[in-house]
């Protein structure tokens, strides 16, 4: 990985890192069927998606000791040879968070919320990146959730209970819902992480939080696709325009040298391994054969590329 890349990385669409790669570039994705015309500017990448706009923004990024058992079924040595192959550092992982605007028939609908003001100091940043790339969040008509861990759904409301996207319509997986409201489900769930911030997001506002069961399209000819396993309501979003499919694969996967590369690893967070495994595998398999564009919350920078084979497994390769 070029050192330009990996600068990119660490900055999270850091303005002198972003102004070094070119404004549209060729990579070593199979062509597209139609081309994607993508910009850049700072905290967000923009791509076109037959009559849709997508724009991947930055909610920054966090720094974390890399540790055994962050990766449940490899050894902290082979965690560390995948890092290294990928040039990446083998002490630390750096988990970016990029949401999603699709602007389509007339709306404006984000996909997941980032860390709002609950996350790493360097993380948070996705209202300001909106409006750096032009987008009012108050413009925002409906609001997507892949699932209720704290980094998505956190920046919905401030400390002060604020929403940060006033008049959108929030529309969450009912699974996911039904999951979290329910305390001794969540309870007898070993280590999940996540029940103060859906206590703290949806307590005051659940009568206004609408809520749907995987499969169907919901808004703007967005679908959501069920990819149950990281979390049991865990949902994808497609949308097809023009012959070309974006999709929002959420936390199908968590770091791409690891998980992408390695779709059978489990993530720690991964609440069903063996369902999400399957997920995984399903959902990148077809992200190959369709030659989709995809988007992933904790993806390299900008976190929109293609899906290749790669051995027994795939490479995130993303749009520059
Ligand atoms: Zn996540």
């Amino acid at each position: 990985m070029p050192a330009s890349r990996r600068q990119f990385i660490r900055t999270g669409f850091g303005l002198a890192a972003a102004a070094s790669l070119p404004l549209v570039a060729g990579c070593a994705a199979p062509a597209a069927p139609t081309s994607v015309t993508s910009s850049i500017a700072p905290g967000a990448f923009r791509a076109r998606v037959g009559a849709a706009t997508v724009t991947a923004v930055s909610d920054g990024w966090a720094s974390v000791p890399l540790a055994e058992g962050f990766v449940r079924n490899a050894t902290l040595p082979q965690v560390q040879q995948a890092l290294r192959e990928a040039g990446l550092p083998t002490d630390q992982l750096t988990i970016p968070f990029t949401a999603f605007v699709v602007e389509h028939d007339g709306r404006r609908v984000l996909m997941d919320a980032g860390n709002g003001q609950f996350g790493a100091p360097t993380a948070g940043r996705l209202l300001a990146n909106l409006r750096i790339a032009g987008i009012d969040p108050r413009s925002i008509d409906t609001v997507l959730i892949s699932h209720f861990h704290g980094d998505h759904i956190n920046g919905l409301r401030d400390r002060d209970g604020a929403l940060a996207f006033p008049n959108a319509r929030l529309v969450v997986p009912a699974p996911e819902w039904d999951f979290w409201t329910d305390d001794a489900r969540r309870a007898a769930a070993p280590g999940a992480p996540g029940g103060d911030a859906v206590r703290r997001v949806f307590g005051p506002i659940a009568a206004s939080v609408a809520r749907f069961q995987p499969g169907g399209e919901l808004v703007a000819g967005i679908r959501s696709v069920a990819a149950y396993g990281h979390t049991p309501g865990h949902t994808a979003f497609s949308i097809v325009s023009g012959g070309q499919t974006f999709a929002y694969l959420g936390d199908l996967t968590s770091i791409a040298a690891l998980f992408v590369r390695h779709p059978d690893w489990a993530v720690r967070f991964d609440m069903d391994a063996e369902a999400a495994r399957q997920s995984r595998r399903r959902l990148l398999d077809a992200a190959v054969a369709g030659e989709w564009i995809v988007g992933g919350y904790h993806l390299p920078a900008p976190g929109l590329g293609r899906i290749v084979r790669r051995g027994t497994g795939y490479d995130f390769v993303p749009h520059a």
